[in-house]
């Protein structure tokens, strides 16, 4: 029977569990050692659900103080001792003598950046403090991506770090999460002997499992199991919460290795989803940001009686108390229906900005990429945005250098990305990938013609982006604080509904709301000065 332990001490203490034997029947869990209070009923659910499905629950409390762990060192393959002996299941309440702690490292997308969330709530809940670099850290973690080469590269840099920092303290603990692990399966292990646990995107919780189990060789773990969205979380920042609402992909677009490392689409139940979305308003979430694969697809595969489509999920979280800004990625404009767009008109909370991705202008193109929509459909998408939400923001990806892109083709691209005028486009460089269809494909093009092609589309898209920005100068808009400007100390940065970063003076905390009149913009940026903080309006 598994056994996990588990750290409350640094639960928020305005939540209350009232009945966590009832709750936690329906998990499998056996045994629960005391009433808690300050722990949030659904995180305790989903740390319940994901660490001992079968198991033990055991609580532990209060905060222990960060040592540096020192001690004989283990072979190469060979884990320190178990994490938990200090904390024997027969003595739930004694406290954690030692609190570890842990790094962690993100690439890639918006997902990811969730995903590492959910690391660091678990791994809080497991007793470790977050370190500020790997040298300060007894476990480190990379959450990797795998969508282009050169995220595969940059991760393996890193790791030689990670490396050289074990071979100090070889009872550091490396792990290696993600999409790039989950692509390459048990060769991590071959490839980086020094590498204890690796795990895919749907594994996250057995990261917990491998920190309080006996076993003293490497693991891996690569089955989807569970959404990393039932795990604990620990949020960047207070007023921003992701919600993940799918996890997979159905599509079968010829580059991508998305559907190789995180499966076939599986969405959540709403009703789930909506308990969630409202603990995190409760939390002080104000601006809420739905997260899938292919996340407009919501819904397709749950049992009728459950199902509810994107637009009306939109709809749901619209409803919630204290959700402000609402905002989703990835979309698929084959799935962009005229009900979506319509729910960007009608709902308070949905911001104006739609991430529309193209990857190529080119029908002939588009079709050996498998995106299932041609030119003149995606056109007719952005028209259909166009007259709901006349000052929508439209953002999107582009991919340069496809195989067999003729001339003509790449022509086509650039002239959608002039008629369209994107307020943001995300472009890339085609990157064959292991196993994809397009990796085997004739017309593999040279890499200067495609940084060549990626520079004329970059004018292309910048200068555009910089004519449609200036529609919001003499404007004033609302902005969510972030914090202070990456560029000017004097300055905060928040971003307005449309998505756009704004460096602006004045005087507000993050997570408020201020209005601010927009002096001047840029492709990227817009900047200008608050009026008001929007509470003193009110
Ligand atoms: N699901 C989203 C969609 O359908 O547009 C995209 C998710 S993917 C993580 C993000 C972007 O990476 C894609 O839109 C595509 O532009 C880019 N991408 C994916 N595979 C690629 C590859 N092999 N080479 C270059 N770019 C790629
Ligand atoms: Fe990849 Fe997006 Fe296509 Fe799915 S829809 S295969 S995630 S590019």
């Amino acid at each position: 029977m598994a056994t996990a332990l588990l750290d409350f001490s640094r639960c928020r203490p305005r939540l209350r569990l009232a009945e966590p034997d009832t709750h936690h029947s329906s998990r499998g869990i056996s045994a629960v050692a005391l009433t808690l209070e300050g722990l949030h009923a659904d995180s305790l659910g989903a740390v319940g659900g994901s660490l001992a499905r079968s198991g033990v629950l055991i609580f532990a409390g209060y905060a222990s103080e960060r040592r540096s762990v020192s001690g004989e060192n283990p072979s190469e393959h060979e884990r320190p001792p178990n994490r938990s002996t200090s904390n024997p299941p027969d003595n739930p309440l004694r406290s954690t003598p030692m609190a570890k702690s842990f790094h962690v490292t993100t690439f890639g997308c918006q997902m990811n950046v969730h995903d590492s969330e959910r690391m660091r709530g678990m791994l809080a809940s497991l007793g470790y403090d977050e370190a500020e670099s790997r040298d300060r850290a007894d476990l480190i973690l990379f959450n990797t991506c795998s969508i282009r080469e050169s995220a595969d590269s940059r991760f393996i840099a890193h790791l030689g770090e990670a490396k050289r920092l074990k071979s100090e303290d070889p009872e550091r603990v490396v792990g290696v999460g993600g999409c790039w692990a989950q692509s390459v399966k048990e060769e991590v292990f071959q490839r980086f002997p020094f590498v204890d646990v690796a795990f895919g995107p749907g594994q996250i919780h057995k990261l917990a499992e491998f920190l309080n189990s006996d076993s003293l060789s490497a693991q891996g773990y690569f089955e989807f199991e569970d959404f990393s969205g039932h795990l604990p979380t620990r949020r960047e920042r207070e007023f921003q919460g992701w919600l993940q609402i799918s996890q997979g992909c159905n599509c079968v677009c010829s580059y991508c290795i998305v559907p190789s490392t995180r499966g076939r689409e599986v969405s959540r139940d709403p009703e789930e989803l909506i308990l969630e979305a409202e603990a995190l308003a409760a939390d002080g979430v104000r601006e809420v940001t739905l997260l899938g694969q292919n996340v407009n697809s919501y819904g397709r595969e749950l049992p009728k009686d459950r199902r509810i489509s994107f637009a009306e999920l939109l709809a749901r979280v619209d409803a919630i108390e204290g959700i402000e800004r609402i905002r989703y990625t990835s979309p698929h404009p084959k799935d962009m229906n005229e009900d979506v767009i319509r729910a960007h008109a009608g709902l308070p909370a949905l911001c104006e900005q739609i991430h529309l991705p193209l990857q190529s202008g080119s029908s002939a193109v588009l079709k050996r990429m498998r995106r299932t929509y041609n030119r003149q459909r995606y056109m007719d998408r952005v028209a259909l945005i166009r007259e709901h939400v006349p000052d929508c923001a439209i953002t999107t990806d582009i991919i340069v250098g496809f195989p067999g892109e003729t001339e003509a083709d790449f022509t086509e691209t650039l002239e959608v990305a002039e008629e369209v005028g994107y307020d943001g486009a995300f472009t890339f460089i085609f990157s064959p990938r292991r196993e994809t269809e397009a990796a085997a494909m004739e017309g593999q093009l040279p890499h200067p013609v495609k940084v060549e092609r990626m520079e004329r589309l970059l004018e292309i898209v910048q200068r555009r982006a910089k004519e449609r920005a200036q529609r919001f100068v003499g404007r004033t808009l609302e902005v969510l604080v972030e914090g202070t400007s990456r560029t000017d100390e004097t300055k905060l940065r928040g971003r307005t509904r449309h998505g756009k970063a704004v460096n602006f003076e004045g005087v507000a905390a993050p997570g408020e709301f201020v209005e601010v009149e927009i002096e001047a913009a840029t492709s990227q940026t817009l900047s200008g000065v608050s009026v008001k903080p929007l509470s003193q309006l009110l």
